[in-house]
C-alpha cells in the first residue's frame, strides 16, 4: 500500500490530525513540532498523545515525519540565532519522544556570507550537540532548493554534514522532489540516474522519507516554489514514476502541495489510484 499523507495544521493537537489524516485517507502525515516561524512551543497534552497513539495504532499509521520551524538557522552567521536553533532543535526531540521511533526532518539553514564550509561545520555542531544514544527519533536532513545561500543544494553538501556527525544511526535525509528539481537534478527524464547519484553520494539506505511535491519552475531554477500535483514542470506522469519506483515505493511520501483539505484528499485519492501494487 502507497504511504501517504500531507502537512497538517497541529493547532488542534495530535488526536485532530489524525483523524484529518483519516478523513483523507492518509497513513502518515507532516506536521510543525511548532509555530513555523519558531517561538515557544505549546505544552504537550498527555492525554491527547494518548488518544492519537491509540488511534495511529487501530488504523495502522506508518512513520510521521515531523518537520523543524522554517526560522531555524544552525547555521546562522549570529551566534545568538545559532543557540536558538540549538535549543528548538533539543526541545523538538524531548517533544518527539513523545510519539516515539517516527522522523524529525529540518533544513539544514542558510550560511549567507559565510560560505558553504563553515555552514556545514555549524550544522554538524548543532547536530553533535542534540542528538543523544537514547532518542527514538531519526533526524532527516532535507535536501534543498539551493535558494539563496541555502545548504543542501547538492547531494555532496549533505554527505558532509552527515560525514561530520558522531551519532551516524540517528540521522537520515529526507528528499523534496520540488527541491531537487529546482536544485537541478532532473527527476523527470532520468530518475534513474538521480537515484544512482544519491546511492553513490549519500546511500539509498540513508532515504527514509519524501516530500512529494510539483514544482511552478524548471530544472535548475533555485527557487523553491511548491506546486499541486500534475499542475507544475515536474507533472504527474514522473511524479507516478517517483511514488512506484521500486527504490522509492516502500517509503512515506507527505505533500507539501498549495491545498486545502478537499484537494489534498483529491490528490491522495489520485496518487493511490495510480500506485501499483
Ligand atoms: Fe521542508
Ligand atoms: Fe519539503
Ligand atoms: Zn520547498
Amino acid at each position: 500500500m502507497l504511504k501517504i499523507g500531507n502537512h497538517l495544521s497541529s493547532s488542534k493537537g495530535y488526536k485532530a490530525m489524525g483523524e484529518t489524516a483519516l478523513k483523507l485517507d492518509a497513513d502518515t502525515f507532516a506536521f510543525f513540532t511548532r509555530n513555523p516561524r519558531g517561538g515557544q512551543a505549546k505544552k504537550i497534552d498527555e492525554e491527547d498523545v494518548k488518544a492519537f497513539l491509540q488511534l495511529a495504532k487501530e488504523h495502522h499509521f506508518e512513520k510521521l515525519v515531523a518537520h523543524a520551524p522554517y526560522t531555524l538557522n544552525p547555521c546562522s552567521a549570529d551566534a545568538h540565532l545559532r543557540e536558538f536553533a540549538r535549543n528548538t532543535f533539543e526541545d523538538d526531540l524531548k517533544r518527539m519522544e513523545y510519539t516515539p521511533g517516527n522522523y524529525y526532518n529540518f533544513h539544514p539553514g542558510s550560511h549567507v556570507k559565510q560560505g558553504v564550509d563553515v555552514g556545514i561545520e555549524y550544522i554538524a555542531e548543532m547536530l553533535n550537540d542534540v542528538l543523544t544514544k537514547e532518542q527514538s527519533t531519526t533526524v532527516l536532513l532535507e535536501t534543498m532548493a539551493g535558494k539563496g545561500s541555502e545548504v543542501g543544494r547538492n547531494f555532496q553538501e549533505l554527505r558532509a554534514v552527515l560525514d561530520r556527525v558522531e551519532l551516524k544511526e540517528k540521522m537520515g535525509v529526507c528528499l523534496d522532489t520540488c527541491h531537487v528539481w529546482d536544485g537541478g537534478y532532473d527527476i523527470v527524464n532520468d530518475l534513474d540516474g538521480v537515484l544512482e547519484e544519491f546511492d553513490k553520494i549519500i546511500g539509498l539506505d540513508r532515504l527514509c522519507a519524501i516530500h512529494l511535491n510539483d514544482s511552478m519552475n524548471g530544472c535548475g531554477s533555485h527557487k523553491d516554489r511548491h506546486a499541486k500535483i500534475g499542475e507544475g514542470q515536474i507533472g504527474l506522469e514522473a511524479l507516478v514514476r517517483v511514488i512506484n519506483h521500486p527504490k522509492l515505493r516502500q517509503l512515506p511520501f507527505i505533500l507539501e502541495t498549495p491545498n486545502d483539505d478537499a484537494g489534498y484528499a483529491a490528490e491522495i485519492a489520485l496518487l493511490r489510484s495510480k500506485y501499483v501494487e
